[in-house]
């Protein structure tokens, strides 16, 4: 892939990195206040719906923190030239695919045959 696509993907990914830290910051601002707020008498109804809601604001906070690691992998690999390879096959993941997802790492087909498998990233990877 030559400098000028890299680059290309980098912007991307970078501007996604952005978005998805202020995403984490809120979800976990959001939960720690729910938290903050939990004080005084309430009765035990408020109280689930209250647990509920932290618990999605800190599941949403853990999911993006995991597609925050993703687009720094895939930045990671851009420096170490070897974004856009598939991580299982070798073969070059196609643009069409980068495109709609900067974070493969996986080309289409090994993408499918993981799913179908249930093949871990990290054995396939090894
Ligand atoms: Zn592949």
């Amino acid at each position: 892939m030559d400098e000028k696509k890299l680059e290309h993907y980098r912007k991307i990914l970078r501007e996604q990195l952005r978005t998805r830290s202020e995403n984490v910051r809120e979800s976990q601002a959001n939960a720690l206040e729910m938290k903050s707020s939990d004080d005084g008498p309430k009765d035990s109804v408020d109280m689930s719906l209250l647990d509920v809601n932290q618990e999605i604001a800190l599941r949403l906070g853990e999911r993006e923190s995991r597609m925050l690691a993703d687009v720094d992998q895939a930045l990671l690999r851009i420096d170490e030239g070897s974004y856009g390879t598939c991580a299982r096959c070798g073969e070059q993941i196609s643009e069409r695919r980068l495109e709609a997802l900067p974070t493969a790492r996986h080309c289409a087909a090994c993408q499918e045959f993981i799913e179908q498998n249930g093949e871990m990233e990290e054995i396939s990877t090894l």
